[in-house]
């Protein structure tokens, strides 16, 4: 009786046993420890490489990456405009982009603002006057004063607004610049419909201006998604494609 009993246990055990080595085979060769070396090496492989061969098929010549900074001047102010919203103009070609991102934040119960889009060079000394006339008052030199002021209103000719590409946007219902009007759909949404945040926190030494949560500008979705991604600002990202291009 003992043994038939045993004979069962081990035929039973035996049975198991095949069955396992059927369904895991991987557990039993060398095959699966290969695999799994081979994933953990293409992980850390990705993980060191710089950004450069993930970089999107974009030139850095594209019209939507144009740059205009404190040393990259705009030549002309004649652009092809037309009006998004409160009478404020941005370039023909990023219309549908603007008006996509403002249907949607309101579906999403977030009531946007636009409170500047393009700028003629004119305005734009306007505006650069009256700051530095404000930095003035203060107490500053007119050295000091033009140098504080740049930080928040560029030269005309270098304010990325002449581009038609740039807009300044907050909630609605808010003082434009003061902390709560700052839009977090924006922040999480914004590279979606091809927008960047173009002078983010702690940036000021390659941007030259100061943080702007309200400073949005259009470079497309590909580049956007990049530049969010990676925490990029638009002169590193043109850096990494200038790079990667030469
Ligand atoms: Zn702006």
């Amino acid at each position: 009786m003992l043994k038939k009993v045993i004979t069962c246990f081990s035929f039973l055990f035996l049975v198991g046993m095949l069955l396992f080595i059927f369904c895991f085979p991987s557990s039993f060769s060398k095959n699966g420890e290969a695999d799994n070396i081979e994933s953990y090496n293409e992980v850390s492989k990705e993980s060191k490489e710089p950004a450069l061969e993930e970089l999107p098929k974009v030139s850095p010549s594209d019209w939507n990456l144009q740059l205009v900074n404190y040393n990259h001047e705009m030549n002309s102010d004649n652009v092809n405009l037309e009006i998004v919203q409160d009478g404020f103009k941005v370039d023909s070609r990023i219309v549908s982009y603007v008006n996509n991102l403002l249907t949607e934040a309101a579906a999403a119960g977030e009531s946007l603002k636009i409170f500047s889009a393009y700028r003629s060079f004119a305005e734009q000394a306007n505006l650069e006057k009256d700051a530095i006339s404000e930095k003035i008052s203060q107490g500053l030199s007119e050295e000091e004063a033009k140098r504080e002021a740049n930080y928040n209103v560029a030269q005309s000719k270098f304010s990325e607004h002449h581009t038609g590409l740039a807009i300044d946007i907050s909630k609605a219902g808010f003082n434009s610049y003061s902390p709560e009007a700052k839009s977090l759909w924006m922040e999480i949404n914004a590279w979606k419909y091809g927008f960047i945040p173009r002078y983010p926190e702690n940036k000021k030494d390659i941007t030259k201006v100061n943080y702007e949560p309200w400073h949005y500008r259009y470079v497309g979705k590909e580049s956007a998604e990049h530049i969010v991604k990676n925490n990029l600002t638009l002169e590193e990202y043109l850096e990494l494609l200038n790079k990667n291009n030469g």
